[in-house]
Order: C-alpha cells, then structure tokens, then sequence
C-alpha cells in the first residue's frame, strides 16, 4: 500500500529555475535581488506596505516581541489549540505565556476568551488562524482596542485566506508566515514578518541584523539584537511559489471539497469551518468526531498507522504540555479553558499534501467510517445513487 503523507509541497520547474538562477547570479550587487523581489510582491499579495524575509515564522514571532519591546514582566496571549512556536518566543524574550481558550466552531481565540485573560500586564496578543480558518477578527479587535494590546498575527498556516475582504497576515499592526515544507507556500525553511506601520518596519530591520541599520557599512552596531536573514537561493524559491499562489491555495480547497465528498454528510463528523465573510485556504483539513461515538484521536492512530495513512492530531491544549505544565499560568488555564480540553482530543487532522489523490481521500474515508462502524453508533443516511 502506498503511504499517505501528512504534508508537503508541490514543486515545479519554476522553482528549479528560479533557485539555479540564484545560486549562479544573488551575489555581489545582485546578492539581494531575490530578497527584494519575494518581499516586495508578498507584500502587494498580503495588502501591506512591508515585508521581511526570515529563517523561519519562529524567527518571525520572536522579532515581532522584539520589536514591540515585549519581555519581563509583559504577559503575551496565544490560543491554546496551536503549535509551540506561536509561543516559545514569548518565553525566549522574558515575557509569560497567557493561554486562551478557543471558539468551538473555529477553534481560533475566542474573543470573549481574550477578555478574560487580559490583565495591566497584558502587551499583545498573538490569534493563530488555525490550518487557514479565521477568528472572529472584529470582535478581537474591539478586545484589543479596548485594552491597548497589539495583535501579532500568526498566519503561518493560512496564506491566501481572507477575512472579509483583508488578507491573512494583514489583520493586526504584525504579521507572521511561516514557509516550513509542510506549508502551502514554502521554501524548505522559511518565514515572513509583515506590517503596514513603517516605524515598526525601521525596527525590525534594525533588530534583525544585528542592531544596525540596513545601510550600516562601517559595521558600527549600537545594540545587541538578533541575526534573522533568509538566503537569496530560498528566497527564489518562494518567489516562484508565490507567483504560482492562487494554483496552491486553489489545489487544497479542491483536496477539501473531494474529503467532504467523502465525509461530508456523515452525521457526526465536523470539517474546517468556513463562516460567512471568510476565504478558508485550508492548509490542512481536520475532522472533528462527535463526543456521542465515543472515540478520541488516539482510537484514529493505530487505524491510519495499519491502513498507511501518517497520523497528526489536532493540537493539544498547549497549557497541557510538559514544556508548559508546571507553570502557574498553565494551571490557571487548564481550569479556564473548558472549550480547548472538549475538542482537543476529539480531532483529527486529515492528510492535506500536494500528492494527495481522490483515492488516497477515498481510502481514508473508508478507515474512518470503519472507526465509526466499529463503535455501532454510525448511522449513516442513504445517499442518491449509493
Ligand atoms: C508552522 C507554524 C509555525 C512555525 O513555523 P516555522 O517556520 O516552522 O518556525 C508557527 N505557528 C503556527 C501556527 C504554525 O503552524
């Protein structure tokens, strides 16, 4: 049987081309040629006057802190359904981690979640628009305004969706992609920072190399600060994938119309939300089981795992974590966060990759509706022709 993988990119001459013409030409006068060009037209694409190529979206968060001047004795709020990279910066400049609970529809930071993890301490807050869905962005930014907290957002996982007409990434003063293999849009490694505010812009230019400014010649630095730059050869590469973007984004809402073929009219499961006045790009699809089957991710693994299909559950509440655990705040949240510690174990991110096939949807189709079967619960309702 042919293994199902998880994530991964797809990968043309373009981007072959591209990155020979860099490893040839990006050096001397030309050495940020390619820099220049991906970061000006992901810009233009984001809907934002600045972009900043970085090694990764980790890199991305941490200079975004760093250019806010967050650390000890700020506090910083993350969803608590993400990976550890939305949050691990805060920790490395000092700051304490806020958890907070999410929306059970989108699983994105509840707005009202958001309220109530504010204190006089509070910076900013960073909302995940969670594998391409969207928080409720309105509400957050009357939550934000009220209290004078910046929003970071992380959209690693969500280029090209939109959220009433804006762009992911263009939705708080920072944004963040990251540009990981597994991502829609990559370069191997990879990230970005992005805002529309040009004095935060001078900052993190200023931050990311060094503590000089991008003209500095007579390598005169006037602060200890951090060396965050991307190489030209990756950035070729993502320049070719971004001129390519609305063929990648429309590929994965393709890959999520053919799983909700398949398990679309199952009573009982839930796919990615997509509510009114959002563009979901749909990075990775995920299937929530209802509580009434009695089944969690962990009953998934082992069926994926004898059927060739790579597992990956839905994210644990991050307050949950051994890297996390002992921390007081993390105590505070696994009381609060009732919404995040219901569905996190209920589910199950769905093999998302660029060699995704109709059959491979099929066949985890048939492994899933088999849990279900298993468990005497499923019902599922006669379907025209079937
Ligand atoms: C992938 C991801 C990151 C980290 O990206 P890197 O480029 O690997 O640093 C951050 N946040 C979210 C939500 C992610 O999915």
């Amino acid at each position: 049987m042919e293994r199902i993988p998880n994530a991964g990119p797809w990968v043309t001459d373009k981007e072959v081309a591209y990155v020979a013409d860099a490893a040839r030409n990006a050096w001397y006068t030309s050495a940020n040629l390619y820099n220049d060009r991906f970061e000006e037209a992901f810009a233009r694409y984001v809907g934002v006057r600045h972009a900043i190529s970085v090694p990764h979206c980790t890199s991305a968060i941490h200079l975004a802190l760093m250019t806010l001047g967050i650390g000890p004795g700020d506090e910083v709020i993350v969803p608590e359904l993400t990976w550890i990279a939305t949050a691990a910066p805060i920790t490395q400049v000092g700051a304490t981690t806020i958890f907070a609970d999410v929306d059970p529809v989108t699983l994105c930071i509840s707005a009202d979640a958001l309220a109530k993890c504010i204190s006089p301490r509070t910076r900013a807050v960073i909302p995940v628009d969670l594998y391409g869905g969207m928080p409720d962005w309105e509400a957050l930014r009357r939550v934000a305004n009220q209290y004078g907290v910046t929003l970071i957002e992380d959209a690693a996982e969500s280029i090209g969706s939109e959220y009433h007409g804006v762009k992911a990434g263009a939705l708080g003063q920072i944004g963040v992609f990251s540009f990981h293999g597994s991502k829609t849009l990559t370069t191997g490694e990879g990230g970005m920072f992005v805002t529309d505010d040009s004095q935060l812009y001078e900052r993190a230019q200023f931050l990311r190399d060094h503590g000089r400014s991008p003209s500095d010649r007579s390598l005169f630095n006037t602060e200890v600060a951090c060396k965050y730059k991307m190489s030209a050869m990756q950035a070729a590469f993502g320049l070719a994938q971004l001129e390519r973007i609305d063929e990648l984004v429309g590929r994965k809402r393709e890959m999520f119309s053919w799983y909700q073929e398949e398990l679309g009219e199952i009573p009982g499961l839930t796919l990615n939300a997509e509510p009114d006045g959002v563009f979901n790009s749909l990075w990775m699809t995920n299937v929530m089981l209802d509580p009434g089957f009695g089944l969690t991710k962990d009953d998934i693994r082992p069926r994926f795992a004898e059927n060739a299909i790579d597992y990956r559950p839905l994210f644990h509440p991050l307050s949950s974590l051994p890297a996390f655990e002992k921390r007081p705040e993390a105590a505070a949240a696994r009381e609060r966060n009732r919404v995040a510690y219901h569905l996190s174990p209920l589910g199950v991110n769905l093999p998302s990759s660029f060699r995704l096939t109709r059959e491979h949807v099929a066949r985890v189709g048939r492994v899933l509706r088999e849990a279900l079967a298993a468990t005497g619960k499923l019902h599922e309702p006669a379907k025209a022709g079937g």
